[in-house]
């Protein structure tokens, strides 16, 4: 399950496939399949990292589709299969900062709705999707654990402005996905595997922890998009050139 940083918005993101539990038998199978979901747990979901993923809330805007007018379903459609969708940063979602994010698995019969239920990690039993047919989750079904659920209060300058929204959402993303990228051309000139891997890992890091304080400490804490111009000029005042240059593009093309 996965928060974006643009719009708070919750959705799930799919990690694998996991073999049929039915499939563990007796007390070695059921440890054997215990091991390999901790490890699923452990390689696909760090806690840490900021993934890109197209949140179906910013693709709504970044189609300048009017939330005034709500968003049509068919429009949203053909944006999405023409391959225009935004990645938007989005951050693991933890229900116990002790633990691993948590897994869910599908466990709808074969064409029945999906139903997800907690397989690995802590946080609520079953999730709720909402109606949008995208993986977005039912926001006020997560109210008991914890999570605000306040809906999206955008500045006037992007509620009543859907082109300038769109713009923001564009810009937002071409900042996080150059952070992300920043620092992977500087490490190419060496040979070795190990380092490369290594500094890899590094850099991905940092640029996980810049884009988690853009949102905790220039944001106060609160989506990005909510405090967007606070967060535009934070993102300018300390993008490089390359990062600033992508992020006009960005804004150039919505
Ligand atoms: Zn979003």
């Amino acid at each position: 399950m996965y928060r974006c940083v643009l719009c708070d918005s919750y959705a799930l993101l799919t990690l694998g496939l996991l073999p049929d539990r039915k499939l563990a038998r007796g007390i070695k199978g059921k440890k054997a399949y215990e091991d390999l979901l901790e490890d699923f747990q452990e390689r696909l979901a760090p806690p840490h990292k900021t993934f890109l993923l197209a949140c179906p809330t910013c693709n709504a805007f970044a189609s300048a589709s009017d939330p005034a007018l709500g968003f049509d379903q068919v429009k949203q459609g053909e944006y999405l299969r023409d391959g225009l969708a935004v990645l938007t940063p989005c951050d693991l979602v933890v229900f116990d900062t002790e633990e691993l994010p948590p897994v869910y698995r599908d466990e709808a019969n074969q064409g029945g709705r999906p139903k997800y239920r907690l397989c690995q990690g802590v946080g609520p039993a079953g999730l709720e999707l909402d109606k949008s047919r995208t993986g977005r989750l039912h926001k006020p079904s997560l109210r008991p654990f914890g999570i605000e659920i306040r809906p999206l209060d955008l500045p006037d300058y992007l509620a009543k402005d859907s082109n300038a929204l769109a713009a923001a959402v564009r810009e937002a993303c071409a900042f996080a996905e150059a952070t992300l990228e920043a620092g992977e051309c500087e490490i190419l000139e060496t040979e070795d595997k190990e380092i490369i891997e290594n500094k890899k890992a590094e850099n991905e890091r940092s640029a996980s922890v810049a884009l988690r304080a853009w949102r905790d400490d220039t944001c106060g804490g609160l989506p990005v998009l909510e405090v967007w111009k606070e967060a535009r000029e934070a993102a300018i005042a300390n993008a490089s050139d390359e990062t600033r240059k992508r992020m006009e593009e960005a804004r150039a093309s919505s």
